[in-house]
């Protein structure tokens, strides 16, 4: 039986690696365990039979490779982790190869002789349990899956880039900063409860001091536009998973918690106490934000003796 992974950086593959060792272990039989990767430079993975590498620094312009390869290998299980370009392409793939597909896997699970994918829904309030049957192609949430790595080798299989089909017609850069919040360790997020762009300097602030970075709800960066899409967080935007969120004058939508419900401790401040986002929070302040980020900005400069 022959299992894909097919990512992009070295974290996919370990994690999409341990997937598959959960799989096989439940279903009683080893994969032959095949890594495809869109890749520029060479990549050092182990713990795969095989390495197909697809030399490209585009994932789309290495697409029309990617599609008719995994079409050759006719894959019996299929991964990648739940980012926009391996999702785009494995649905792409799975509705020409008249397969199923699952996204956002958290875990994998034996119970009564079946095999269920799990994946959250309604917001993480509730969980759905899909039944694995042979074919079936998925993508897993980043973290969930404890990165596996052994010693062995792949054999690596160049795959011909192709470029037919596919044509550049136009290059236009997309507004956006050098933020990366998906790994930052603190995130201090910023909703429509700040009432002018110029008060979200307050927030940068309190990231500043706190090592982090700015995050926001929808609304302040797609309607308003105060800050750039790179710093939205929710589904429709970026998840996060930093050591603190700190959701400042964010009511706590399930579309923007969902995103950020894995942060190991959550702090949020709202001025209404019955506000959503406390049901969510490890710690919750009621106050008004105006009258709170300056006395903790105050308290942190102190402390922080700056
Ligand atoms: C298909 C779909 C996808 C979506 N995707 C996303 C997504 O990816 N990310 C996302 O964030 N949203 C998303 N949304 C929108 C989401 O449903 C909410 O509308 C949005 O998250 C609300 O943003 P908010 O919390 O900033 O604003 P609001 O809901 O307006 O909340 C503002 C909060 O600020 C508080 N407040 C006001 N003034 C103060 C003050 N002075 N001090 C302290 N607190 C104050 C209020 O009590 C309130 O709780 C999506 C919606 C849909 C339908």
């Amino acid at each position: 039986m022959k299992a894909v992974v097919l990512g992009f950086e070295e974290s996919h593959f370990l994690e999409g690696l341990s997937a598959l060792k959960r799989l096989s272990e439940f279903l009683g039989k080893e994969f032959e365990y095949v890594a495809l990767a869109v890749s520029k430079d060479e990549l050092k993975l182990l713990g795969y039979d095989e390495l197909h590498l697809v030399r490209s620094d585009s994932t789309y312009k290495a697409l029309n490779s990617l599609m008719s390869h995994v079409i050759d290998l006719n894959p019996d299980v299929l991964v990648g982790i739940n980012v926009k370009d391996s999702v785009d392409v494995i649905g792409r793939l799975a509705a020409r190869m008249g397969r199923y597909m699952v996204t956002d896997v958290s875990s994998i699970i034996k119970s009564n002789g079946d095999i269920y994918l799990v994946r959250p829904i309604l917001g993480a309030r509730a969980l759905a349990y899909y039944k694995y049957t042979e074919g079936v192609f998925f993508t897993i949430s980043g973290g969930k899956f404890q990165p596996y790595k052994d010693s062995s080798e792949p054999k690596v299989i160049e795959v011909p880039l192709k470029e037919e089909g596919f044509r550049v017609i136009g290059r236009e850069e997309k507004s956006r900063g050098a933020v990366d919040i998906e790994s930052a360790e603190v995130v201090i997020g910023v909703g429509r409860g700040f009432k002018s762009k110029e008060d979200i300097s307050m927030a940068t602030e309190l990231a500043e001091l706190l090592g982090g970075e700015v995050g926001c709800s929808r609304p302040i960066a797609a309607d308003l536009g105060w800050l750039g899409e790179d710093r939205w967080i929710g589904i429709s935007g970026k998840k996060i998973r930093p050591k603190l969120y700190m959701p400042i004058g964010i009511s706590g939508a399930p579309q923007h918690i969902m995103a950020a419900n894995d942060s190991r401790i959550i702090v949020a401040v709202n001025k209404d106490k019955n506000a959503p986002i406390f049901n969510y929070s490890d710690y919750g302040v009621v106050a008004d934000l105006y009258e709170f980020i300056p006395i903790l900005i105050k308290v942190l400069k102190e402390k922080l003796k700056r």
